[in-house]
């Protein structure tokens, strides 16, 4: 990646001052390719899941794909708990606003303690799904990716964000996903098919 494609000047190029326009940054999970742009963000609040952050860090998050040592010497972000109540098929949810419309959901299994933003919007929700799936095309077929050492956790996983589609009208957005942009750009709707019942 050039320097120019990184997420501080690709903000930058839209308008966007990463210090006094961006409220926060949530990190899903602390993969060395889902940290690599904290350099750009010095002045924002971070928000991580606390469970993920604490297998994260250390010799042990280095074997489980994470730079520790790449780290922004200043990261001290803010963790979160999933503490607060069910969000359809989801067990447990975190609000991150005060009106609850942007929430983290856990989405366990790519890694241990991996969460999902949802941002609810008056007639659309989205889901920022981090690597909970690679692509829809992978979620819609439930289809568990070649990181994760937990498949079958990855798998319900799958099975919960697709029955959460289901349930309203969701627009999911991968981190990974390179159709994601032109689903967001269109409001492109998921529409999840059944529920493997084989598995
Ligand atoms: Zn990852």
């Amino acid at each position: 990646m050039a320097p120019l494609e990184e997420v501080g000047p690709r903000l930058h190029s839209m308008g966007l001052d990463t210090a006094r326009d961006i409220q926060a940054v949530i990190l899903t999970h602390c993969h060395h390719d889902h940290t690599g742009g904290l350099d750009h963000f010095p002045h924002t609040r971070v928000i991580a899941p606390r469970e993920n952050w604490m297998v994260s860090r250390g010799r042990r998050g280095m074997l489980m794909g994470c730079l520790p040592q790449r780290w922004p010497t200043w990261l001290r972000p803010e963790l979160v708990t999933m503490d607060g109540p069910p969000v359809g098929p989801f067990p447990a949810s975190h609000a991150i606003t005060a009106d609850g419309r942007i929430l983290l959901v856990p989405t366990p299994g790519h890694v241990d303690g991996h969460v999902s933003v949802v941002v609810r919007d008056n007639d659309i929700t989205y889901l920022l799904a981090g690597d909970a799936t690679y692509s829809q095309r992978n979620l819609d077929a439930e289809l568990t990716d070649g990181v994760t050492n937990d498949p079958r956790t990855a798998s319900a996983t799958l099975r919960a964000i697709k029955s959460f589609a289901a349930a309203e009208p969701t627009i999911v957005l991968p981190a990974h996903d390179p159709d994601g942009p032109a689903r967001l750009a269109a409001r492109a709707v998921y529409s999840p098919s059944a529920l493997d019942h084989r598995r």
